[in-house]
């Protein structure tokens, strides 16, 4: 039993500081699909999300 609850604390404390981090805008990026094309913008964008809260996010080329 003890052992679950001190396994559990850190963990949680470690999602709540990247969402802190993310909150500030300190998104931790990640490539998720390499160029493509955007019909909205009507340009090659590269598709990016964030490993801690999923939020995703395109930059034009
Ligand atoms: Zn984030």
């Amino acid at each position: 039993m003890g052992k679950v609850i001190a396994f559990k604390k850190p963990s949680l404390q470690e999602k709540h500081k990247g969402n802190t981090l993310c909150r500030r805008g300190f998104h931790k990026w990640v490539l998720e699909s390499d160029k493509k094309f955007d019909v909205k913008l009507g340009k090659l964008v590269t598709a990016w999300r964030c490993q801690r809260c999923g939020k995703r996010r395109t930059k034009a080329l």
